[in-house]
């Protein structure tokens, strides 16, 4: 199973990428925490991400790319992956079909979480807050001011994917409005629709 899941920062797709970890035993490949691994590791990667990131905009395609044709060709991808995260922008999109081409592998299917704007910056706060009270960092984006910048980015950049891949009749949405288990169900009942 070959999977992208879209949709605005704070729909759920990192919770829903777990949740489809377990089921379907391949990985989550997040290009946000792999960004965060390079920038806590100082590595040159990470250097120049940090700032972008820090200030809610988007860390350029060719290091994004990069780092996804890298990953994806790492044994435990053999079986497939959910891309969560990325693509993020056209040019994105473009990338990683070609990457698998290249491959010769190909995508089973992309979900869009659909959410309410106004309910996604009181996810995002809950996330900063569960964070503190258990004691992890906090994400330096999670903020009212960045979180802003992010959802600007996703409307300016991501949201033209919708378009791209309902084109390609590879597009499946789901009400991300739900319970954390009822959005699981409906990714489900999408994927298993085929
Ligand atoms: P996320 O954890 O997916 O919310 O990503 C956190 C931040 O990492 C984003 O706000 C961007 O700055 C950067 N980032 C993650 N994925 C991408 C991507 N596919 N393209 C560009 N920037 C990205």
């Amino acid at each position: 199973m070959r999977l992208i899941l879209l949709g605005p920062p704070g729909a759920g797709k990192g919770t829903q990428a777990a949740r489809l970890v377990e089921k379907y035993g391949i990985p989550q490949l997040s290009t946000g925490d792999m960004l965060r691994a390079a920038v806590a590791a100082g590595t040159p990667t990470g250097l120049k991400a940090k700032a972008v990131m820090e200030a809610g905009d988007l860390v350029s395609d060719e290091i994004v790319n990069q780092i996804v044709s890298d990953r994806i060709s790492e044994p435990d991808c053999a079986a497939g992956f959910i891309l969560d995260g990325y693509p993020r922008t056209l040019a994105q999109a473009d990338a990683v079909e070609a990457m698998m081409a290249d491959k010769a592998i190909t995508l089973d299917a992309v979900v869009e979480l659909i959410v309410d704007d106004k309910a996604l910056v009181g996810r995002i706060m809950k996330r900063a807050e569960d964070a503190k009270a258990a004691g992890q960092p906090v994400r330096k984006d999670d903020t009212p001011e960045v979180f802003d910048e992010r959802l600007r980015a996703y409307y300016k950049s991501t949201a033209p994917l919708t378009g791209y891949y309902y084109a390609k009749r590879q597009l499946k949405t789901v009400d991300g409005m739900l319970s954390i288990d009822g959005v699981t169900a409906e990714i489900n009942a999408v994927l298993d629709a085929g």
